[in-house]
C-alpha cells in the first residue's frame, strides 16, 4: 500500500511514509471490511462514518508538516487511524469525536497499539479544545463549510491547519498558515469527506 498507492502518488516525506508503514490499518477497520484494509479506499467503521482513504491520510499528514515537538489537534477521530499515524510524528495529539461510540472505538484501537501520547475527547470539535491550545498543527478530517472560527483562534503563531472546506458532498483541501496573527490560505484540489456536524459546521 505504502509503496504502490502512497509513495507512487507523490508523497515524499520519509517520516510520513515510515509512520504509514508502521501502523497496521486493518486493526482500525471492523469485519468484513478489514479484508480491504490495504486498498486505497475509505471504508465503513460503523455509525455511518468512514476511515479515510490511505493516500488522503498520508497527504494531509505531509501537508501538516508535523515536527517531533508539536502539539496537534485532530477534529474527527473516527477509527483513530489518522491519530495513530500522527502519534508517531508529534509530541502530543488531542483528537475530538462527536459520536460517543466512535470515540470509544478510536480509544480502543489506539490503546490496543499501546499509543500513549493521544487523548480522545468526545464532543463538538467545531469548538476546538481550548484546554490543550495553542496547537502547532490542526487537522480536520470531516468536511466543513468554512474553517470554524474557534479552531482558527486555537492555532499557534506559525501553525498550520489542513481541512476539507466546501460543500456537504465535495470540498477543496485547504491549508492555512498563521503568521503575524493573519492566515494565508492555499488550496490543494478536490476531496470528499463526511460532513463536520456541529455549532460551526453543518446541521445534523
Ligand atoms: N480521522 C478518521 C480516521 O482516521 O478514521 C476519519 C474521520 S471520518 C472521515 C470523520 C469523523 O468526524 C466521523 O467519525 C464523524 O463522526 C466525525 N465528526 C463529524 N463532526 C464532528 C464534530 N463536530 N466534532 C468531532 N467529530 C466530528
Amino acid at each position: 500500500m505504502v509503496e504502490r498507492q502512497i509513495a507512487a502518488r507523490g508523497i515524499r516525506d520519509k517520516r510520513v511514509l515510515g509512520a504509514m508503514l508502521e501502523i497496521p490499518r486493518h486493526l482500525f477497520i471492523p469485519p468484513p471490511y478489514d479484508r480491504s484494509a490495504y486498498d486505497d479506499n475509505p471504508l465503513p467503521i460503523g455509525n455511518g462514518q468512514t476511515i479515510s482513504q490511505p493516500y488522503i491520510v498520508a497527504l494531509m499528514t505531509e501537508l501538516l508538516r508535523p515536527k517531533a515537538t508539536d502539539n496537534v489537534l485532530e477534529i474527527g477521530a473516527g477509527s483513530g487511524y489518522q491519530a495513530a499515524v500522527l502519534s508517531l510524528l508529534v509530541r502530543k495529539l488531542t483528537t475530538i469525536e462527536r459520536i460517543a461510540a466512535v470515540a470509544d472505538l478510536a480509544r480502543r484501537n489506539l490503546n490496543s497499539l499501546g499509543i500513549s501520547n493521544v487523548t480522545v475527547i468526545e464532543g463538538d470539535g467545531t469548538l476546538g479544545y481550548p484546554a490543550h491550545a495553542p496547537y502547532d498543527g490542526i487537522i480536520i478530517t470531516a468536511a466543513a463549510p468554512a474553517v470554524p472560527r474557534p479552531v482558527i483562534e486555537q492555532l499557534a503563531e506559525e501553525g498550520i491547519l489542513v481541512a476539507p472546506i466546501g460543500g456537504r458532498d465535495i470540498q477543496d483541501l485547504v491549508i492555512l498558515h498563521k503568521k503575524g496573527g493573519n492566515c494565508r490560505q492555499e488550496y490543494y484540489g478536490g476531496v470528499r469527506f463526511v460532513p463536520l456536524i456541529g455549532r460551526y459546521g453543518w446541521e445534523n
